[in-house]
């Protein structure tokens, strides 16, 4: 059995549908499909999930918001005719829009977000499964709430709860062919809530891990994963094998083609992943496995991503003091902040944290919590960082590779304010100024991949 979920663009226009409908069609095995909103047709388009944020923000405002909504509802108009399916669908959806912002607007903005958001995995994955049953492939729309998928409480970041798996289980006697809608599940009270941006991939692997798929299939709009963002370097190489924790570092740095929390669901039962391409099928991807077996050499991929600060902390003698990072970490937990790595010093200690985490009250409470209790020298915070990260299982044991990345680094010009590697040693990371980030990944990629490409 294999769970399919098709990203935005695979289901963004009538005449995509009409292929993920051959993909499903084309081998009896694949038996569930999860589906996004409609994505983007062309590169300026709008996602529908953003329209539908525009339409939420407008209601909470106390705008007009009619216009909003009936944008949305063209989308799937447009999909609709093409598909040939009775416009009844449409009208449906423009009543469910309108039924859950008169509920929402009873309960609470962070809910009317949630409930607008999924909507559109929802109405999609409904006139999909109706699409499907009017060309003869027998299948059905499962509501996440009907299935069991159970998430705590986090609005627009909520996660599965291990009963979710129990629940979902059921599912795989289902004869029919099964269309879930990506991106939400509810809280035990029953409560809608959304996961992460990007989540449909997030309900894919849960789905996948629930069934016991022997296979998780991931359609997307490009042919395989690529060592580095095509578009920063020229040509990168196409990665067909990759390992878990070599995604997990990849896609936790700026590679936006698999969600990093979709991971762990498969990762425990060991399914491999097969990102694919909508528009082309017969194209191999890449697969996501627990073990590599080719491809010797160290790197498997270069990514970067933008936005961090850093907290810089320090004091003379921070090194004998007892308890200091619990304290300095507890100040943050206080401040609900969450961070991603602590390269320290004998004297000083730095905390990387996601920019979008902190406001300038919080940055100033912060500040001085720190001053006052726990008696530093100095501190402050810096904005503006990347951290590109250098990844690859061949990395282990490897002599001399950090050195060769920090000469690369170093020939662009940036100083670098923070390396890291994990002791697992699957990625190095390297903190450096933002303006630098793509010029690095350039001297990064021609360092460590120059020879590869020169032999293809
Ligand atoms: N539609 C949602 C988003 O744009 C979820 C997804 O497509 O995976 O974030």
């Amino acid at each position: 059995m294999k769970v399919c979920k098709f990203g935005g663009t695979s289901v963004a226009s009538a005449e995509q549908i009409k292929k993920v409908a051959a993909i499903v069609n084309s081998d009896a095995s694949r038996r569930f499909v999860v589906v996004s909103a409609p994505g983007k047709r062309y590169s300026e388009d709008i996602k529908v999930t953003d329209l539908l944020i525009e339409l939420a923000e407008a209601v909470i405002e106390g705008k007009e918001f009619e216009d909003k909504l009936q944008k949305v509802v063209a989308r799937y108009q447009e999909n609709a005719e093409g598909l040939g399916l009775e416009l009844s669908i449409v009208e449906e959806i423009a009543t469910d829009l309108h039924a859950r912002i008169d509920e929402a607007s009873k309960i609470s903005d962070e809910y009317l977000l949630d409930t607008l958001k999924a909507s559109g995995e929802d109405n999609n994955a409904k006139m999909i499964a109706q699409f499907f049953n009017s060309i003869g492939i027998q299948s059905k729309y499962i509501n996440p709430k009907e299935a069991g998928l159970i998430v705590n409480d986090a609005p627009e970041r909520a996660q599965a709860q291990p009963e979710a798996y129990v629940n979902l289980n059921l599912l795989k006697n289902s004869s029919e062919v099964i269309v879930f809608p990506g991106f939400f599940g509810y809280t035990k009270e029953g409560v809608l809530r959304t996961f992460d941006r990007g989540g449909s991939d997030i309900t894919g692997s849960i789905l996948a891990a629930s069934i016991h798929a022997d296979l998780y299939e991931n359609f997307t709009d490009v042919d395989c994963v690529f060592s580095a963002n095509p578009k920063v370097v020229n040509n990168p190489s196409e990665i067909h094998e990759i390992t878990y924790r070599e995604m997990r570092e990849l896609s936790y740095a700026g590679f936006s083609v698999f969600h990093d929390e979709a991971l762990m669901p498969v990762v425990k039962l060991d399914i491999p992943v097969n990102i694919k391409n909508t528009n082309n099928p017969q194209a191999e991807g890449t697969r996501i496995v627990s073990k590599r077996k080719g491809n010797p050499r160290p790197v498997t991929g270069i990514s970067a991503d933008s936005e961090f600060s850093i907290l810089y902390v320090s004091k003379v003698l921070m090194n004998r003091e007892i308890g200091f990072g619990r304290k300095l970490l507890q100040i943050l937990e206080e401040e609900r902040i969450s961070y991603e790595h602590i390269p320290s010093g004998l004297d000083d200690i730095s905390v990387i944290i996601r920019k979008h985490q902190l406001t300038p009250e919080k940055e100033n409470r912060i500040v001085k919590r720190v001053y006052s209790e726990l008696h530093v020298d100095d501190v402050y915070f810096r904005h503006g960082f990347s951290m590109v990260v250098v990844v690859g299982e061949g990395m282990k044991n490897n002599t001399g590779l950090a050195a060769r990345a920090a000469t690369a680094i170093s020939k662009t010009g940036a100083n670098i304010e923070m390396i890291n590697q994990g002791s697992s040693e699957v990625s190095l990371s390297f903190g450096v100024q933002e303006k630098y980030q793509e010029l690095i990944i350039q001297a990064l990629y021609e360092e460590f991949f120059a020879a590869v490409a020169a032999a293809r």
